[in-house]
């Protein structure tokens, strides 16, 4: 899973976006200068962005040039990747998964319950894999406590929110609307609690600029001084969170 704010943190400025039609699809192109690559690359991203390495020495326009001569290629794996299974682990008894932040192991108990940390859940059925029951319990966990800390965080910064919902978003942790609706996905359950504040924080500071620019940034860095942290985190975990 790959997510929106995993591209440009640490270093916005580096980051060029440009669109690619094909077929009549737009797709993202993300454009990242590495100093040390040789040549060219183009890779579809998880989240069904492209992005296209570019060389020392090299340019923006080469590497759109680049990606246009890759259409062909481009399109073969997008299609690819749009026949995969969007979920193909499942979650047997003894699985660990994240929570809050923590490593825990999924234990099957006696009557059909399900334990892990200090949490204990019902399962409706024995099919053995536990991940649907599990993430239903933790996206109701989330429901019921997202919203309240978004607001106390909101109060905090005198940011004004109207309303704030829990999704099950497949790649991006959260969003923010011009009217002052916050979405958040409820796989942050799973991190801990200065990440879950951070993205918070990063989406109430899209309530004063609805961008990723420099701006955005020194505002997410006044919220949340130590958001390389969370984001640093979030990259390594990012794997095991859903
Ligand atoms: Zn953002």
């Amino acid at each position: 899973m790959q997510f929106e704010f995993l591209f440009a943190p640490g270093r916005p400025r580096q980051a060029e976006e440009a669109w690619l039609l094909i077929g009549a699809r737009p797709v993202r192109l993300r454009m990242v200068r590495h100093r040390r690559a040789r040549r060219y690359v183009l890779r579809l991203c998880p989240d069904g962005a492209a992005r296209v390495t570019i060389p020392r020495g090299g340019s923006a326009s080469e590497a759109k040039w680049f990606a246009h001569n890759n259409m062909g290629w481009l399109e073969r794996q997008l299609l690819r990747q749009a026949s995969q299974p969007i979920r193909p682990k499942t979650w047997p008894a003894g699985t660990e998964i994240l929570f809050r932040g923590e490593r825990m192991l999924l234990q099957a108990g006696e009557g059909g319950l399900v334990q892990f940390g200090s949490e204990v859940v019902r399962l409706a059925d024995a099919s053995g894999d536990l991940r649907p029951v599990v993430e239903r319990h933790l996206w109701r966990l989330a429901g019921k406590e997202f919203p309240a800390r978004v607001f106390e965080l909101a109060t905090l910064h005198q940011l004004p929110v109207r309303r704030v919902t829990v999704r099950n978003q497949r790649s991006r942790w959260g969003s923010c609307s011009r009217r002052g609706t916050i979405s958040l996905n409820w796989r942050l359950i799973q991190a801990p609690q200065f990440v879950r504040d951070y993205l918070v924080l990063h989406e109430l500071a899209h309530l004063k600029e609805m961008n990723h620019s420099r701006r955005f940034w020194r505002e997410v860095a006044r919220l949340c001084p130590d958001f390389a942290q969370a984001e640093r985190w979030l990259k390594e975990h990012a794997s095991l969170l859903g």
